[in-house]
């Protein structure tokens, strides 16, 4: 048999490469912002258009490069920033590989400008799928201008991959922000399509954090500095208040780069163990210092992970400086335990490694699909089921509503015996019935809200003043696509200029406060939904407004009220099934207490 083994050509070759380095515009928008930090600019301007599927575009002004270098930067494995393997283990800059322009050139048309200070006339490229189209000399500013147009042109696959623009966005956003935030004395600005939507000038870490995440970072964070021989640890931590429900705004960086580490965040909530509730994450910007020597990058094609050669070392080293930073501000609880009864503290264990929050919600569960578990005869027979244990008065048994709902306290509504204004219970046929205040709540409003959406008839009201709030620029891209939704749920609001939203009305339920607070709570919400239970838009919007304006336990309720919830819960398609999957309704049969009294 002949040999069949053949190179692949560089321009395949590079294609494959690229695969693994670019798998969407954010990891193109990375490559080219930490060329532009590695080359020295002090001003980084980000362009994008379409969310980068038409235009990325990275204008710096650093160092810039030579002819000849313009004309090398694009092949594989060059780089000016190692030269052999020793310097492997001393790297200084962001990149080393030399395979990042390379593997964008494979997958899209690019357009390079440079010019060195010293040089009269800079160099113009175009290259388009790893072929030259063309080189010339031109005028042009001290720096670089790298064009990317039509991304993954050639690679239909991953264009048909990408998700909705505003999701392109977010990521390209989330980037700068990595990109960004070690390095506050640069100055960063982000267009998109034509507008300037984000301007970083240079200044503090913390005046970045502020910035980037917004003004009420101020009063949230407490400094974290340790030094020891082995690493250097700086930046910002949370206060325990400004933990959320979502694990952004949590960033690990060493020496400057942006990295994930699981481990490490461990050392970091462990820290935090006793201050915050066990479903809520600490919010912190942490910085290690170390000798390039003691740690490897090159274990992940987009370089976020890092192996370091003690890493228990220094997780007990973050931990303690974190653990020292709460304690030198003196953060006592703040939460009132006795209050939250559902919160679950472990005692602090030293030493011990706790594990991470399980969420309890069966993401895939829907409860309009009539093939699931619950399906419609089910839920007929579920409705049966309370109905006939209730010991109901007579009037009732026939097709009359189950409960009447009455505002006034009449006879005709049911007497309910409340449990730590956190369970009703009522004496019916069977035994006792208990329902979860809280979770009857959210599923009735989880369905009206759906509903509301199907049908854009959410009623609302103006408010006297209008509210306006400003968010951080990925929030607000975020938040702009949910508009149309929240209004089909009541809400009248619009876009209010760079990052802000004005609300002029709401549904008639919420107050001014609920609705101020609300905005806030609601993107960190709609987030953790969208990111840590990957729920559907309307899901999503339905469950967050159900969480978050859901009666808590400790409010008190009258008897009408209560009786208002139960009716409007056995008129819920899927009464006993809370929006986590758990129980809404559970009883005690006779026969059961009469085991327990030894009847
Ligand atoms: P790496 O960053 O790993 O070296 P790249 O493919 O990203 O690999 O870039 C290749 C080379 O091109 C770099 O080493 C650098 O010398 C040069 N280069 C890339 N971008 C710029 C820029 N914005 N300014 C100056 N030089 C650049
Ligand atoms: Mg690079």
């Amino acid at each position: 048999m002949s040999d069949i083994i053949k190179l692949l050509p560089d321009s395949v070759a590079n294609q494959i490469a690229a695969g693994e380095v670019v798998q969407r515009p954010a990891s193109a928008v990375k490559e080219l912002l930490e060329n532009a930090v590695d080359a020295g600019a002090t001003k980084i301007e980000l362009i994008i258009k379409d969310a980068g599927r038409t235009l990325i575009q990275v204008i710096d002004n650093g160092k810039g490069m030579s002819e000849t270098d313009a004309r090398m930067c694009f092949e594989r494995h060059a780089t000016s920033k190692i030269k052999n393997a020793d310097d492997l283990f001393n790297i200084q800059t962001k990149g080393f590989r030399g395979e990042a322009l390379a593997s964008i050139a494979a997958i899209a048309m690019v357009e390079l400008v440079t010019k060195q200070k010293e040089d009269t006339a800079g160099t113009k490229i175009h290259i388009e799928g790893s072929k030259f189209v063309s080189q010339e000399s031109c005028a042009a500013n001290n720096g670089t201008s790298i064009s990317i147009k039509n991304l993954f042109y050639n690679v239909p696959a991953r264009r048909n991959f990408l998700k909705s623009n505003n999701t392109e966005f977010r990521q390209i956003v989330e980037e700068l922000q990595r990109v960004s935030l070690p390095h506050p004395e640069i100055a960063f600005t982000l267009y998109n399509n034509d507008q300037e939507v984000l301007s970083l000038y240079p200044g503090t870490l913390k005046q970045r954090i502020v910035a980037l995440f917004g003004k009420s970072y101020n009063e949230k964070l407490a400094p974290v500095d340790e030094t020891t021989d082995i690493v250097s640890i700086s930046g910002f931590i949370g206060k325990p208040e400004a933990s959320k429900k979502s694990r952004s705004d949590q960033y690990f960086f060493i020496n400057n780069r942006y990295i994930r580490n699981p481990y490490l965040h461990y050392a970091v909530l462990n820290a935090y163990q006793g201050l915050i509730a066990a479903d809520m994450q600490p919010v912190y910007f942490i910085f290690f210092s170390i000798n390039p020597k003691n740690i490897d990058i090159n274990i992940h094609p987009t370089k976020t992970e890092v192996k370091f050669e003690d890493e228990r070392l220094i997780y007990s080293i973050l931990r303690s400086a974190v653990k020292r930073s709460l304690g030198k501000y003196n953060f006592t609880p703040t939460i009132d335990f006795d209050k939250e009864l559902s919160f679950d503290i472990a005692p602090a264990a030293s030493g011990k490694i706790i594990n991470p929050p399980g969420i309890t919600v069966n993401p895939s569960y829907n409860p309009f699909n009539s093939t699931s578990q619950y399906s419609n005869d089910k839920k007929k027979s579920d409705f049966e089921k309370h109905f006939n244990r209730i010991d109901a008065p007579e009037e009732n048994e026939s097709s009359t509503p189950l409960f009447k709902h009455d505002d006034e306290e009449k006879s005709g509504t049911i007497p309910f015996l409340h449990l730590q204004n956190k369970y009703i219970a009522c004496s019916v046929k069977s035994g006792l019935m208990i329902i979860d205040r809280q979770a009857a709540h959210e599923r009735i409003l989880f369905e009206r809200t759906i509903n509301y959406l199907k049908n854009a008839s959410g009623p609302s009201q103006q408010l006297l003043f209008p509210i306006h709030t400003e968010l951080n620029s990925a929030d607000f891209v975020m938040f702009k696509e949910l508009i149309p939704d929240l209004k089909k749920i009541g809400f009248d609001l619009s876009e209010f200029g760079r990052n802000t939203i004005i609300i002029h009305g709401a549904p008639p339920e919420l107050s001014d406060k609920e609705i101020k607070i609300g905005i806030d709570k609601f993107i960190e919400d709609y987030n953790h939904n969208l990111f840590d239970l990957k729920l559907q838009k309307h899901d999503n919007i339905a469950r967050t407004f159900a969480k978050q304006h859901s009666i808590k336990p400790g409010k008190e309720l009258s008897n009408a009220e209560t009786n208002k919830l139960v009716n409007e819960l056995f008129s819920c398609e899927q009464a006993s099934v809370s929006i986590d999957s758990n129980n809404i309704i559970s009883y005690i049969t006779v026969d059961e207490l009469n085991k327990i009294f030894n009847k």
